[in-house]
């Protein structure tokens, strides 16, 4: 997307307003029925993990109960023997409580990885499956924000979240179980302080989840940002039109809100813990001061022994309160990640293959439009009632003014939309009765742009065939006109193109897209000519390329030159979306209608600024020199030049 293209970021297409509501937590059986169907299938792994932090919580607080034999038999009771069992059988349990705590981190990490690679793949093979709408509709960073920061998300969910949960939850039982068969009241004491905890807490939930989902949103615009001036066209584009002050700006408007978030986002936490700290020190007091007047002022059978006990109990008490309630924020966020990832999941893959879709042995690759209506968005028809009919074998050049509707009538062929209205037949079957990937191998597309991967020459012949031959991709070079040049350069085939093929001249890549498609061998032919001008050696080179390969297979083109348009078996002429004539073109020059237009200001110029002419070219150019100065004079006159012209071997 160029740099241009503002419309798309989170803040102006109103994304803070959907975080907004986002921010109230929306946590439901089904969501979290759904949460929990990852964690399904490694339940095995899962009842270990559990299995081992039951028993590792459990022994790490039996050495508190153990401080109170050492003080009790220990020391008051001057068993120096016991005192040493007592403080080896202490350092034995922590030591252990650790190991087992090593081994289940080990096997936690292992599910959290695995779950998170179901996660991704998932998704990535789900986002493939989208259509050409989802990713022209969505920001490009949002996307990559869901695949890469809130999957990694959920990694932490599960290492952190869910493990935090069992473990305090198990610690917390425990301790009070401890607690009660001490003392009930002092057990009742320490636990009287924990509904000053729930307040505080609540609230900076709350802050926080708002908080979290402005940064995201923040950092979903800075991933913009980067994705669009860091690439190598947007960089080109932002170069050329002096705009580095103006993207530096936007960068760090971007980057400055990002950091107040954080800070704010950091600061809610630190006043939580404050608050929940200072209460967590009022319990140990209480207890040494009730428990103290218990043995001073009623006789009570308690000892310092269980009262120390008891505050230690008490601190392993708090601890799992304390972050049971700060898992409550983690939990919505980690919530708020759930239901950003399966937001994408939810979405409908708008294209996919019929249940009982068609496999055909082979296609002729026919194609038919019939009463075609077509509209990217619902209140503006682009295409409407577009019928024609291309023959097996035979070839059929689009032209119209520019934003008619050209790409879009290609666009429904291989299906990246579906038609609204009537139906496009490819080899007699209505397309999406036909199975995707019969249907886009059968078809083989020379884009305006064309997209080269980062790799070399061969690497990128091959994405269109595996398995080609040396000789195939050298055939297929040479037929493209393209192999001369390989063969000119070092490493011939091996020759990196760069980064989306800019290594490489606009003539060189496009020639290069055509020995890709040739190997791919399509039934279709789709030529999407380029509109920007390429030098005439680079054009007739093109043009001699696709000649051949029109000749003998069913092919459309898209046209904004003479020589492409007389190469095809008939010509549709398109203007707002629908076919308003069609023809050949030494008929159609003479109705002085959309088509004679056309020619007048674009086909000629285009032609005269450098096309292929053939052996004819001398001849051509004289008559296009004398058809000019007629075309000023009237359109009749110039109609008559130029379907001359059209005789021309060009
Ligand atoms: P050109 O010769 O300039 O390539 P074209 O005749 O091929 O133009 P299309 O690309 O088919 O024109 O576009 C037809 C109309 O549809 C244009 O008005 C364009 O703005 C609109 N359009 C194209 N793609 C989309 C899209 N993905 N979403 C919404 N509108 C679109």
């Amino acid at each position: 997307m160029p740099p241009g293209g503002r419309m798309g970021s989170p803040f102006q297409r109103g994304f803070m307003t959907e975080e907004e509501k986002a921010s109230q937590p929306k946590i439901t059986p089904a969501l979290l029925k759904r949460v929990f169907s990852y964690l399904k299938p490694y339940w095995r792994q899962l009842t270990l993990v559990l299995i081992c932090i039951a028993i590792s919580s459990a022994m790490s607080l039996y050495p508190s109960v153990l401080t109170g034999k050492i003080l009790d038999e220990g020391i008051i009771g001057r068993n120096l023997k016991l005192l040493i069992i007592f403080i080896v059988a202490s350092f034995g349990l922590t030591l252990m409580s650790n190991l087992i705590g090593v081994i289940e981190g080990y096997i936690n990490t292992w599910i959290a990885q695995h779950i998170t690679y179901d996660m991704r793949n998932q998704m990535f093979a789900h986002l493939q499956r989208m259509s050409q709408r989802f990713f022209t509709t969505n920001n490009q960073g949002d996307i990559i924000t869901r695949m890469t920061s809130d999957i990694s998300g959920v990694e932490s969910v599960i290492t952190n979240t869910f493990r935090n949960i069992l473990s305090n939850s198990i610690t917390l039982i425990v301790a009070l179980i401890m607690m009660f068969q001490k003392s009930w009241v002092l057990a009742v004491l320490g636990i009287c302080v924990i509904p000053l905890f729930v307040i505080p807490t609540r609230k900076a939930g709350k802050t926080r989840w708002k908080l979290t989902g402005e940064a995201q949103a923040c950092n979903d615009e800075i991933n913009g940002i980067l994705n669009e001036t860091m690439s190598v066209s947007g960089q080109l584009l932002v170069k050329l039109f002096g705009k580095e002050e103006q993207e530096f700006n936007r960068y760090k408007d971007a980057n400055s809100r990002m950091i107040k978030l954080n800070i704010r986002e950091r600061m809610a936490g630190r006043w939580f813990f404050v608050v929940l700290n200072t209460v967590t020190n009022i319990g140990p007091m209480l207890l040494y001061l009730v428990g103290g007047i218990l043995i001073m002022k009623y006789n009570s059978n308690l000892t310092p022994g269980d009262i120390t006990v008891m505050v230690a109990l008490l601190g392993r008490t708090y601890m799992p309160v304390n972050n049971l309630l700060n898992i409550q924020v983690d939990w919505m966020r980690s919530m708020a990640l759930f239901t950003r990832i399966f937001e994408y999941f939810d979405m409908p893959v708008e294209i996919q293959n019929a249940p009982d879709a068609i496999t055909p042995e082979s296609t002729t690759g026919e194609v038919e439009f019939r009463g075609v209506d077509f509209a990217y968005e619902p209140e503006r028809q682009i295409l409407k009632n577009v019928s024609f009919r291309l023959e097996a074998g035979r070839s059929i050049a689009i032209v119209g003014p520019s934003g008619s509707g050209k790409s879009t009538i290609i666009n429904l062929i291989p299906r990246l939309y579906d038609v609204q209205e009537g139906e496009v037949l490819f080899g007699g079957i209505d397309v999406r009765q036909l199975d995707l990937t019969f249907l886009r191998k059968s078809i083989g597309v020379v884009s305006q742009e064309t997209y080269l991967f980062n790799g070399t020459i061969r690497e990128n012949l091959l994405y269109a065939k595996e398995d080609a031959t040396e000789e195939e991709m050298i055939e297929a070079c040479k037929k493209a006109n393209i192999y001369d040049f390989i063969e000119s350069q070092e490493t011939g085939l091996d020759t990196m193109v760069g980064n989306r093929g800019l290594k490489l001249s606009g003539g060189e890549k496009q020639r290069i897209s055509i020995a890709r498609v040739l190997l791919k061998n399509p039934a279709l032919l789709i030529f999407d000519e380029a509109t920007s001008a390429l030098d005439s050696i680079s054009e007739s080179k093109i043009q001699e390329a696709i000649d051949p390969i029109i000749e003998e297979r069913t092919s459309i083109l898209i046209a904004h030159r003479l020589s492409t348009i007389l190469a095809a078996d008939e010509i549709l002429v398109v203007k707002d979306g629908e076919i308003v004539e069609r023809g050949q073109h030494k008929d159609l020059v003479k109705l002085g209608g959309v088509y004679t237009e056309l020619y007048n200001t674009q086909f000629k110029k285009v032609d005269e600024d450098g096309l292929v002419r053939g052996a004819a070219d001398a001849e051509s150019d004289e008559t296009a020199a004398r058809s000019d100065e007629s075309a000023v004079q009237s359109d009749e006159s110039a109609a008559q030049e130029f379907s001359a012209n059209a005789d021309l071997p060009l």
